[in-house]
């Protein structure tokens, strides 16, 4: 027999139940295949595309070349393949984003075998924690509490002896390889440091944080692995990172129990609020061109790198929002276009937070101030001139502030007045609270 393990975003065999469900189905004879679906190479940016392609060469690199990738709507592409090879049974691990919810039904549906969903790309699949009514939690605190008392299974190990069926494949892309070697590589290597991670994680300056998002986007490696390293390591440092895995789990909990977060506002009183239509504002935001330091060394990172801080994250989206008045879901669509972990539940939960409208966010009234942000976070400036180069001769915390110390060559003057903007924004937001 033969059994069919059908990978999406968990392109690993470390610690893939589900991958070892399709070893005992097909008596260790499996076909492993990814499905480049047209609809979501479309809608991923160049960043995203690129390390997909890495990361498929690293997985098939890993089952000795035999990795099976087909282009087409996987509801024909799946059903096609279990007919060529007489698949006893098709094995994924969950996918709990609504397009993917979808997709699965329908194959299912597609399907003369059954489909297997065993795991998820979390530690404790979206939906599972509830609270003492059976409901969902709306605020992380208590969820956080819930998710650490629920606990998880134990990492399993790669299964050995896996007999991979041979079938036409089209050519990988080419390039480097990458994958869950070198994400377990990165992870240990950062492992060393995780106990400073209080010190560092808000200063962009100092890049400390461990960019394990990207590996976690596409399942090259399990949250649970991690989780297991950071249990034998107790520091404050591993107990803050574990809160930070949780909050990426809470996102996706938010997401599958309401899909239509996606693009719009949890608070249905953020569906009256007034916003300008996007237009030269928001091309400055996305060049990095408003004028203000902090936020265009962010944008200019993400355009160059595919990443950016968390701090700055938080900072170049609230200035979209409540500096330049545009509805969050246009910076989120630019967000999903350039990371390179860009993720449908991380990033529009997360603009929802900035943007006051999502579930525990922060509130409206709270505007970062651009300026303060970048002092307090980047002290010496040496972010903003690692991005901006028209500002490498202003010295120290200067950089932060050009118009005040004569500008800077090629440099914008900024395109708004912060205070103004953050008036005009607390209006429109006393105007949906009235
Ligand atoms: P670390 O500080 O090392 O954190 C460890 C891990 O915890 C991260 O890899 C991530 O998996 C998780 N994590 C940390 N912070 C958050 C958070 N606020 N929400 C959810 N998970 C978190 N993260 C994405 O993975 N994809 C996105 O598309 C995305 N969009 C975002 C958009 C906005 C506006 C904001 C404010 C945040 C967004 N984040 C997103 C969350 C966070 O910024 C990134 O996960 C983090 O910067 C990744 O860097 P790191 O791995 O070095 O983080």
């Amino acid at each position: 027999v033969t059994a069919m393990m059908w990978f999406r975003r968990d392109l690993r065999l470390g610690d893939n139940p589900a991958l070892l469900d399709a070893v005992s189905a097909g008596d260790g004879r499996v076909l492993g295949v990814f499905v480049v679906d047209p609809l979501l190479w479309k809608r991923s940016g160049d960043r995203r595309r690129e390390h997909l392609a890495t990361s498929l060469r690293g997985l098939s690199e890993a089952m000795g070349g035999r990795l099976v990738v087909r282009s087409g709507d996987p509801a024909t592409v799946i059903p096609a393949l279990t007919h060529e090879v007489g698949a006893v049974s098709v094995h994924i691990s969950a996918d709990y984003a609504p397009y993917g919810q979808e997709r699965d039904k329908e194959v299912e549906a597609a399907l003369n075998c059954p489909l297997v969903a065993t795991g998820s790309p979390y530690a404790i699949a979206p939906g599972r924690i509830v609270n003492q009514q059976d409901r969902p939690y709306q605020v992380f605190t208590p969820y956080f509490r819930a998710w650490l008392e629920h606990g998880w299974r134990q990492p399993v190990e790669a299964p050995q002896d896996v007999q991979w069926v041979k079938a036409d494949s089209e050519a990988l892309p080419e390039g480097a390889a990458a994958g869950e070697d070198a994400a377990r590589q990165h992870w240990q290597a950062y492992l060393d440091d995780v106990a400073q991670y209080d010190d560092v994680r808000d200063r962009p300056d100092l890049d400390g944080t461990s960019r394990m998002s990207i590996p976690l986007k596409y399942g090259e490696i399990h949250p649970r692995t991690m989780l297991a390293d950071l249990a034998r390591r107790r520091s404050g440092g591993a107990e803050s990172y574990r809160r930070e895995l949780a909050w990426r789990e809470f996102c996706a909990d938010l997401l599958a129990r309401n899909p239509q977060a996606a693009w719009k506002p949890l608070r249905s009183e953020f569906d009256k609020m007034a916003y300008d239509e996007p237009g030269d504002q928001l091309a400055a935001w996305q060049q990095g061109r408003t004028g203000y330091p902090f936020v265009d060394a962010g944008m200019r990172q993400l355009a160059a790198s595919g990443f950016m801080h968390n701090r700055v994250r938080m900072v170049v989206a609230s200035f979209l929002v409540k500096d330049l008045h545009v509805h969050w879901k246009y910076g989120a669509r630019w967000f999903m276009q350039s990371l390179r972990d860009g993720d449908l539940a991380s990033n529009s939960l997360n603009w929802q937070w900035v943007a006051g409208c999502g579930a525990d966010a922060s509130p409206y009234f709270r505007i970062f101030n651009p300026v303060g942000q970048g002092l307090k976070f980047d002290p010496d400036g040496e972010y903003v001139r690692r991005w901006i180069p028209e500002l490498r001769d202003l010295n120290g915390k200067t950089a932060h502030e050009p118009w005040k110390y004569g500008g800077a060559d090629g440099y914008p003057d900024p395109i708004v007045d912060h205070a103004e903007a953050r008036r005009e924004a607390l209006r429109r937001y006393e105007a949906i609270k009235a």
